[in-house]
């Protein structure tokens, strides 16, 4: 069975505002959530050749009823009454811009199509190559270029029709995934597990300490690393924490929330991986998928604010997930690779083994 990779034109015609508000000594600079990164992920796919033998899946808009699964029914009105006009603010680092809603919207809808599509047994896996990001939207606000919890959004979908029981979430974005984690925080049925840089955004969330409430509680995993980390770290954090919580929680899907914002050239995070990390992630992950549910794995992207990297990220995802190598090499591996740092170092180990100890208690 073939590997589904979920696109579409409009992804790339939202603005979510500058990263920093403008003042009377700040010169004006193009926004750090440029549509350029994803854009040319797509480009690299259609260059490699990979195209034709991957299944294009084709988003719809999320409804409102499915959007309030997650979010305030008086939010999603914001959302939609700004979008009608001029745009504006919906929460912190969100610029809306007009016509926005929709390609929001779009977004969520578009992680519904991709799980519904690997549920439905049309594809063996996806990649949702969904714009703007999701992870960081609360329920009644948007956050860090997140307008709805895309990936939040599908998996309280899929539960409320029944299609799923239990539904674990990877977030490997560099940033702390706080949309995801609170929307299912006392929710023993989906286990929310975040891998990002301590402390890095929003700066408030993402601690260990944080494992879910009421019913919920232990069902929220966080692997908080320390800034520098690099391909040592992020392979034994998945190795030695996310796996295992994975394997004892038996999800009957693993959706990854798919930021490649943790790279050494990223503007926004303060990490050192490279194009291969992402690749041992994903292996990892389907590796995990196969044994616990029949490789039920949705892949769907969150941040990534290095336009030039990123696409060398991407491929390596989908190659993972279709099983089939392509001529595409990473110009700034041997580069990157060859950084100092990538063994995984004392300190960063002391995270982990912190991690699992947490994620020991799931099951
Ligand atoms: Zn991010």
């Amino acid at each position: 069975m073939a590997t589904g990779l979920l696109h579409d034109e409009r992804y790339f015609w939202i603005e979510l505002g500058n990263f920093l508000p403008l003042g009377p000594l700040a010169q004006p600079f193009p926004a750090m959530d440029s549509p350029d990164g994803k854009r040319r992920i797509l480009n690299l796919i259609r260059a490699s050749g990979m195209m034709p033998h991957l299944v294009e899946l084709a988003p719809r808009e999320a409804t409102v009823d499915e959007l309030a699964r997650v979010h305030t029914r008086d939010y999603i009105a914001l959302v939609k009454r700004l979008s009608e006009g001029y745009g504006g603010e919906v929460g912190d680092f969100t610029a809306l811009c007009a016509g926005g809603y929709e390609i929001c919207a779009l977004a969520a809808g578009g992680c519904i199509t991709a799980f519904d599509a690997v549920l439905d047994g049309e594809v063996e896996n996806a990649f949702a190559l969904v714009r703007p990001c999701g992870h960081h939207a609360e329920a009644d606000r948007g956050r860090g270029f997140a307008v709805f919890s895309n990936v939040a959004v599908a998996v309280a979908d899929a539960r409320a029709r029944g299609r799923v029981e239990r539904v674990a979430v990877v977030d490997w974005d560099v940033h702390h995934g706080n949309g995801t984690q609170w929307a299912f925080y006392e929710d023993p049925d989906v286990l929310t597990i975040s891998i990002h840089q301590d402390r890095l955004y929003p700066v408030d969330s993402g601690a260990l300490s944080e494992i879910g409430a009421g019913a919920g509680e232990g069902f929220n995993l966080n692997v908080p690393l320390p800034a520098g980390s690099g391909h040592g770290a992020y392979v034994a954090a998945m190795e030695r924490a996310v796996v295992p919580a994975l394997e004892a929680f038996k999800p009957d899907l693993i959706a990854v929330a798919c930021g490649f914002d943790a790279n050494a050239f990223d503007p926004l995070s303060h990490m050192i991986c490279h194009s291969e990390t992402f690749r041992e992630l994903t292996r990892q992950a389907k590796a995990v998928a196969d044994h616990v549910c029949a490789g039920r794995l949705v892949v769907c992207q969150e941040g990534g604010y290095a336009p030039a990297y990123i696409p060398y990220c991407a491929i390596p995802v989908i190659e993972t997930l279709s099983g089939r190598r392509t001529a595409v090499e990473d110009p700034m591996f041997e580069f990157v690779s060859n950084m100092g740092g990538h063994d995984l170092l004392p300190h960063q180990e002391r995270a982990i083994e912190a991690a699992r100890e947490v994620a020991r208690r799931i099951g």
